[in-house]
């Protein structure tokens, strides 16, 4: 570890830090660290779930496998959504 360079310490806010929801369409508030809101992450198949966990905690290691896990569980919720508040999928 270096040590000559003195870190910048931001004095992290004590309370969460506030982020957006990851699933598309939320505009749900989540604590940083979390992905997504309870009920869109409950959406997500359990395995799916795992999978982007897994990713979340390794992202600073291997990005694109975050990305793309982040982008199936987007997928998916949107999916899962689109089942429930409209049964036809009307998308061009
Ligand atoms: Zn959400």
């Amino acid at each position: 570890m270096p040590t000559s360079t003195p870190t910048p310490v931001k004095a992290a806010p004590k309370g969460p830090a506030r982020r957006r929801c990851g699933a598309p369409g939320c505009t749900t508030k989540i604590p940083a660290g979390h992905i997504m809101c309870g009920p869109d992450w409950a959406l997500l198949p359990a395995l799916l779930r795992r999978n982007v966990h897994y990713a979340h905690k390794g992202r600073e290691l291997d990005r694109d496998s975050y990305r793309a896990a982040l982008r199936q569980a987007r997928r998916a919720v949107q999916a899962a959504k689109n089942r429930i508040t409209t049964p036809e999928t009307a998308r061009a």
